[in-house]
């Protein structure tokens, strides 16, 4: 089964449905409460978590369990495609030349992002550069050249320069041997109009074929503003998680994937380059609902 890592009170629930094969209106009120209850704790907006309830109670109600289906497998199906429809399948990233832009707010994890991504192309026998962009973090340079080396990437990047879209310009050329460009960008510490502006010139230097906006599985409320921004601004294909080795389980980020009609592309697991996963539904869904 897809879902046999629940968490505890949800798997209780189940595992009283065991031996039933029809479910009774109290027991989908009750599977759904609890699914609901798990969801909250994991960030996941209110609006989504009712818009979820109601469609598995509608769902569980109303269809049919094909013969000889328990009633426990029957429910835990539906749930699992419910949630599966609203964080759908991983961001498409196909294993060719191309070139992605990086999007968040300060501290997100872009930086870690962009050289973690990279590496996970080079495992895929690609060639990738990193280039960095921002000119207003200090440090943002060091780091950056310091992930890349460790990822054994291509790099781009000019500390002297206070200018991010000829740093894009000049990266490009002076990375052209690379084959996948992953673009980092300045963060702020809030959604501010000149970083914005600045954002949008890099996107206009770039053309990238994906955007990718960086959230810290943290992230609660904050994750609809930001989404809706970038992506009026640039445009977003698709959201990294990261931080999702502390206690966070980045309910939040669902926010953005549903308000920018997304996906997700990557999950960060930790500081170090290697500490990086493609998104796949399942393990995300049953921590969610762990
Ligand atoms: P940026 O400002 O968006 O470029 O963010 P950084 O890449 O500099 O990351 C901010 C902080 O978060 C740094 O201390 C990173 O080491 C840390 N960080 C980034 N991704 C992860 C992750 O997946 N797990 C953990 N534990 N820390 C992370």
């Amino acid at each position: 089964m897809v879902l046999d890592d629940l968490g505890s009170s949800l798997r209780g629930t189940l595992d009283k449905l065991r031996g039933k094969s029809r479910l009774s209106e109290e027991d989908i009120e009750e599977i759904v409460k609890e699914i609901q209850r798990s969801l909250l704790s994991a960030d996941v907006d209110v609006s989504l978590v009712m818009e979820l309830s109601d469609n598995i109670k509608e769902r569980a109600l109303e269809e049919e369990p094909p013969a000889g289906t328990p009633a426990r497998d029957f429910v835990l199906r539906i749930v699992y495609e419910e949630l599966v429809d609203l964080i759908g399948d991983s961001t498409e990233l196909p294993l060719e030349e191309q070139t992605i832009l990086l999007a968040g707010l300060q501290g997100s994890g872009k930086t870690t992002s962009a050289a973690k991504m990279a590496w996970w192309f080079s495992t895929k026998g690609l060639r990738p550069a990193v280039i960095q962009t921002d000119t207003f973090r200090p440090g943002a340079y060091d780091q950056a050249e310091e992930m890349a080396e460790r990822a054994e990437v291509d790099f781009y990047g000019d500390p002297d320069s206070e200018d991010p879209v000829e740093i894009a310009r000049e990266g490009l050329e002076e990375t052209s041997d690379a084959d996948v460009h992953i673009v980092d960008t300045a963060g702020r510490h809030a959604l501010e109009d000149d970083l914005i502006a600045e954002i949008e010139e890099i996107e206009d230097v770039v053309d990238p074929d994906t955007s990718l906006l960086v959230l810290d599985a943290a992230i609660g409320q904050g994750a609809k503003d930001q989404a809706q921004q970038f992506d009026e601004s640039i445009g977003i294909d698709g959201v990294v998680i990261t931080k999702l080795d502390g206690t966070a389980k980045g309910g939040g980020a669902l926010t953005a994937v549903d308000q920018t009609d997304s996906s997700i592309a990557f999950l960060g697991t930790g500081e170090e380059v290697q500490d990086v996963e493609r998104f796949e539904p399942d393990g995300f869904i049953s921590r969610l609902l762990g």
